[in-house]
């Protein structure tokens, strides 16, 4: 594969079939796109389309039928459980639609947490784990139990914890499905300014057009196939000010 290296994510002619006694659901057929580093892609479709089965398959939780994924260069097939489980934990961040958080912990401590499970210590764990509270903008609540916090703060945490691994990828599955409309605007929001400031890689999964246009460039599926890849309005300007800051030097 000649240019697999530099592209954060790449995805070959995913297939995926549910097979139960006589029933076979077809859920993805040839799927194929890739993401560059920095890049903020949406991935968009109607309930049922497929958007579970392909996260669940690009974060190593699933094999595909058929294909495979390069993540940073990896192909996922080779990889044994354990390789995968790393993989998980330490290059890949994911936040959910309901937030996930363990919920006898704190926000700090749920945020430490991954971390901790990669063997990082106990101390430097709290510092990066507070920091990271701090971008999201809960720096005071970090002692907080989650059962104390609305749904944008769940939502704030868990967006946090997935960065705090620093991963190659943060992938997102519906993180505004479970929130009232200007609370979800305000997640967009914050995912819209990491992306900015951090550079991060971002993957979301979602069915709202209006949360897919936070993306770069908007990947659309129907019936567990890609039938459109777009670039939106910000994708646009974002290219326009890469290209007029190579242009200046
Ligand atoms: P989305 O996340 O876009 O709503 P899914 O990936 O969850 O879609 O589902 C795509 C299709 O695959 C659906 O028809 C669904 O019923 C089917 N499907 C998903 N998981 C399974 C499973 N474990 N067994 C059988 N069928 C499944
Ligand atoms: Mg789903």
């Amino acid at each position: 594969m000649g240019n697999t290296k530099e592209m954060t994510l790449r995805v070959e002619g995913l297939g995926k079939r549910f097979v139960r006694g006589e029933t076979v659901v077809a859920a993805l057929h040839g799927v194929e796109f890739s993401i560059a580093e920095g890049e903020f892609v949406s991935i968009m479709g109607a309930s049922g389309s497929g958007k579970s089965t392909l996260l669940n398959i690009l974060t190593g939780l699933d094999d595909p039928s058929g294909g495979e994924v390069w993540l940073e260069g990896r192909g996922l097939s080779t990889m044994s459980d354990d390789e995968l489980t790393d993989l998980r934990r330490t290059r890949i961040g994911i936040v959910f639609q309901f937030f996930n958080l363990l919920p006898s912990i704190t926000a700090l401590e749920n945020v430490a947490l991954p971390l901790r499970a990669s063997g990082v210590r106990r101390r430097r764990a709290q510092d990066k784990a507070r920091s990271m509270l701090e971008t999201v903008g809960l720096a005071d609540r970090s002692g907080h139990l989650p059962g104390e916090l609305s749904g944008g703060q769940m939502q704030r945490v868990a967006i946090a914890r997935a960065l705090a691994i620093e991963p190659g990828l943060l992938v997102a599955d519906e993180p505004t499905g479970n929130l009232d409309s200007s609370t979800g605007g305000e997640i967009l929001d914050l995912l819209a300014s990491i992306h900015r400031e951090q550079g991060v890689t971002i993957l979301m999964v979602t069915h709202s057009p209006a949360a897919a246009a936070y993306g770069d460039r908007v990947i659309s599926m129907a019936d567990g196939r890609v039938v459109d890849i777009a670039v939106t309005n910000r994708g646009a300007a974002r290219e326009r000010r890469t290209f007029a800051q190579a242009t200046l030097v």
